[in-house]
């Protein structure tokens, strides 16, 4: 980040292309993406679909599932069949791996965007009696790794559809491993082999993860991805994640680590919060992330403080019962806070305020101003009276 921009209160990205997956828009120009994978067999037609169907309901933008057999990819086709007729259509990803050119072939026809896993998609087998690479054999795999992808490249491009160029710290080609070892260079030398054949075929519907499950790696994998495209040129939107981390609080922290630092210095485009816990669970952390760093606004803002020794009644209590009442007004900022010592200055940029005035009496806030006084009991009628007064009110769904 520039030092000037450093201090700005408004996040800068990074500018890239946009890339469309099956309508849906990634890069610069567009709101940060949610994505999430299902977590069904894709043989299991009927779950996955639902799979897929429950995910779009909780706000995921674009869903992925996996394909490791051909079997898999033509069951892809009978999901998207079904999401057509029973549904809508959902921007899908397929998962490839393991050398499936064939595979991804056959699932490009059905699916909006294919991922790949460079370290996967090698012809150099993990030898145990090696120890290096010479250059010309460097140079003849790269020559069969651009032969063998270029017919997917061409099919993306005839359909005008995605590709994810999707590295994992953990699955590096080996040669990749024996010269740069399982660092981030190694990470984004891995991409940037199949960066540059796309970019000799002149497609250009791409974007780039660079995934690890500890937050460090990723964060310098990522990092370092977006000045090198920056250096030979290409401006491909990126794909967050932590991969592997975990459940419960701390996968959620974890992840929010690697995501959130990224997002603030402008980098990321898409993200996933990838949770031991299922898929519908990752979609809310991954909203509140981008509200949080003022990306995107799906919920109402509250602020309320942590309460102390001077706390004028239940803030707990008071919180949820706000929050109950008006958490379908998004897009509004609303602040409850225990006393008027720190209150009215803390939430200066809420839209409105409930505060401990005194004893069993509260002041509502409409900005700056105090607008009117009430008794603790009528508290939140009187909000939301004053919030249906302003016109700002609407019916909950
Ligand atoms: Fe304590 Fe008042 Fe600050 Fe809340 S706003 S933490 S009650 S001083």
């Amino acid at each position: 980040i520039s030092t000037s921009r450093r201090y700005d209160t408004q996040i800068h990205r990074r500018v890239t292309r946009t890339v469309n997956v099956g309508g849906v828009l990634i890069g610069s120009d567009h709101p940060v993406r949610v994505q999430s994978m299902i977590n069904e067999d894709t043989l299991d037609v009927e779950g996955a679909t639902a799979g897929i169907r429950r995910l779009h309901e909780i706000g995921c933008e674009i869903a992925r599932l996996t394909v490791p057999s051909l079997g898999h990819a033509k069951a892809v086709g009978e999901i998207c069949k079904r999401l057509k007729q029973t549904y809508q259509p959902v921007p899908l990803v397929a998962d490839v791996h393991h050398n499936g050119m064939k595979i991804a072939l056959e699932v490009a026809k059905h699916v909006d965007k294919v991922r790949i896993n460079p370290g996967l998609f090698v012809f150099d087998k993990a030898d145990p009696n090696r120890t290096e690479f010479s250059s010309e054999e460097i140079a003849s795999i790269r020559e069969r790794i651009a032969e063998n992808f270029e017919p997917l490249v061409t099919l993306l491009k005839q359909q005008d559809k995605a590709l994810r160029i999707g590295v994992n710290h953990g699955s590096l080609a080996e040669r990749m491993l024996f010269a740069y070892g399982d660092t981030p260079l190694g990470m984004v030398e891995s991409a940037m082999e199949f960066v540059r054949i796309c970019d000799a075929l002149d497609f250009h519907n791409i974007v780039i993860s660079m995934k690890a499950s500890r937050a460090p790696v990723m964060l310098a994998a990522y990092r370092l991805m977006a000045d090198t495209m920056d250096q030979e040129g290409f401006n491909y939107p990126l794909h967050l994640g932590v991969t592997e981390a975990g459940d419960g609080d701390y996968g959620r922290i974890k992840s929010t680590a690697g995501i959130a630092t990224l997002l603030a210095e402008g980098l990321g485009d898409t993200i996933r919060v990838s949770l031991t816990e299922a898929p519908e669970k990752e979609i809310p952390v991954c909203y509140s992330i981008l509200q949080s760093l003022g990306l995107r606004k799906t919920m109402v803002e509250y602020i309320s403080c942590p309460s102390c020794g001077r706390t004028l009644f239940n803030l707990e209590e008071v919180v949820q019962k706000v929050r109950d009442s008006t958490s379908h007004l998004v897009g509004l900022d609303i602040a409850v806070m225990g006393c008027i010592v720190n209150g009215p200055g803390e939430m200066a940029d809420a839209d409105y305020g409930y505060v401990g005035k005194g004893p069993g009496v509260i002041s509502l806030y409409r900005g700056r101003d105090e607008i009117r006084k009430v008794s603790e009991s009528e508290g939140v009628d009187a909000l939301i009276q004053l919030i249906k007064d302003d016109g700002r009110w609407v019916d909950p769904p």
